[in-house]
């Protein structure tokens, strides 16, 4: 915790040192999924980005109290004012309750985020968990002047807002100025100037999810909740907040907004934004058919060549998908993995310290330091990995501070804060029937070291019973299911 973190805060536009709230802890806060459909490449980039970010801090020593949530209301699209509920739309289409869509599909984020080998996050709070205070929210918005209720909905009044505070600081957006180049107020409906966001929504009668409020039957605004959620579990003020870039308008100038009406001040020390991905150079969408999900996507790569390739780039610039470029990730992984192997058997003796080598962790760790340099991070990455081949090839001998040094890149910061190892750690179903397999085999591996067949044979048939079919091979025995 010596260390010095230094940040990219979209609210300065400067990258800041990291100072936080209360000493020795980070309190952060991601936008999490839309629980409407299968998780696609467009979830993989934040996920693993403050994934990264979290590792990193527990890393340097911080308690790291990251909440991550799920968006389990039915909104409505564009400014959360209008268009579809998707929520409810894939309800119908596909004759479901909305709560089991969004069962179905948190499940399925869940896996995906798993094998990708994303760290849970200590609080998952649900939207729809979360209705009572998100209304105790809107009355304090109300109370403090910045919201009017119209026709069973509550708005938020941007203009009432930004004569005292200044609406678009996040974005670096002029109300004023937007204000001046809007013709005519049509189609504002219910709402007094077109830049007015709804805080409670009242519901059609065709409304599925909706809940009892002091204004109408309806279902909240869909930036409410993360203000509401934030708060709850991180206080009034806490350190980062992140998500997209594609989240920073409106949805995090809404969140901002809400917060300082309500509670006076923004809340957010950091706000951080991840870049968006392009496929083949072209903006990720459903829109534009290359809305690659991840189950379709890790059947061509593995979901530990997508976090290696997400890792290459940094997470504030842009990042293109393609065959080639994944195909090039793979190589470099399958490099990094086989010197992480490779490396544990290295030989290595008493003598003087190499200081190149020895510096090498300094390195990795201050990339990181410097707004999470994960590019940077990999080039260091790599020069280590040339060592290990230089020594497995005869041409470099290492002294012990040598393999010390090194061991903090593969046994700590390649696999526990790049987050970058050989099997995705599995489900504890799967990791209990490893180690009990890993046990079964041993046994068997004994009583033929005896040459005690019998048990031996009696073990494989056994387990053929139980579905599990072995083979032995020069390297050992395989087991499948
Ligand atoms: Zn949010």
């Amino acid at each position: 915790m010596t260390r010095t973190v230094y940040i990219y805060n979209t609210l300065s536009r400067r990258k800041e040192e990291f100072v936080p709230v209360h000493p020795g802890m980070v309190g952060l806060y991601v936008c999490g999924p839309t629980v409407y459909g299968e998780p696609h490449l467009g979830h993989a980039r934040p996920a693993v980005t403050y994934d990264v970010l979290v590792r990193f801090f527990r890393y340097l020593g911080y308690k790291v109290r990251y909440v991550r949530n799920i968006t389990d209301v039915g909104h409505l699209e564009h400014d959360a004012d209008e268009g579809d509920d998707k929520i409810a739309k894939k309800a119908r289409l596909e004759s479901l309750e909305p709560m089991e869509v969004v069962q179905t599909y948190t499940i399925a984020y869940h896996d995906a985020m798993r094998r990708l080998n994303t760290l849970p996050p200590s609080i998952e709070p649900r939207a729809s968990g979360h209705i009572i205070e998100q209304i105790e929210l809107i009355k304090r918005i109300l109370d403090a002047g910045f919201a009017y209720v119209s026709n069973g909905s509550v708005y938020f009044d941007v203009p009432a807002y930004n004569r005292k505070y200044h609406y678009g600081v996040l974005s670096g957006r002029d109300i004023d100025d937007m204000m001046a180049n809007t013709r005519s107020l049509d189609g504002t409906g219910d709402k007094r100037s077109p830049y007015d966001f709804a805080l409670w929504k009242k519901a059609s009668p065709q409304h599925i999810m909706k809940w009892p409020s002091p204004w109408s039957e309806g279902f909240p605004g869909w930036h409410l909740e993360c203000s509401a959620m934030s708060e709850k579990y991180l206080g009034e003020e806490f350190d980062i907040h992140g998500g997209g870039m594609d989240l920073q308008f409106p949805h995090h100038e809404c969140e901002l907004a809400q917060n300082t009406a309500s509670r006076g001040q923004g809340g957010v020390k950091y706000w951080m934004h991840n870049n968006l991905l392009t496929v083949n150079g072209q903006k990720m969408g459903k829109s534009l058919g290359n809305f690659t999900t991840l189950a379709d996507l890790y059947k061509v790569y593995s979901p530990m060549t997508i976090r290696f390739f997400i890792l290459q780039a940094h997470y504030r610039g842009t990042l293109d998908f393609s065959n080639d470029a994944l195909s090039a990730a793979e190589k470099g992984l399958k490099r990094v993995l086989q010197a992480v192997r490779d490396f544990r058997n290295l030989p290595h003796a008493p003598g003087s310290r190499n200081e190149e080598i020895c510096g090498l962790p300094e390195k990795v760790v201050e990339a990181l330091c410097d707004d999470l340099n994960t590019p940077i991070d990999m080039a260091h990455v790599f020069d280590a990995v040339r060592v290990v081949n230089q020594v497995k090839d005869g041409s470099l001998k290492l002294s012990d501070a040598d393999y010390e040094a090194l061991s903090e890149i593969f046994l700590k910061l390649v696999p526990d804060v790049l987050g970058l190892v050989d099997e995705v750690s599995a489900s504890s179903e799967e990791k209990t029937v490893e180690g009990l397999m890993d046990m079964i085999l041993e046994v068997r591996r004994e009583a033929k070291a005896r040459k005690d067949f019998a048990t031996s044979d009696s073990i494989r048939d056994r387990l053929k019973d139980l579905g599990v079919t072995i083979k032995d091979t020069k390297d050992g025995t395989e087991w499948s299911l």
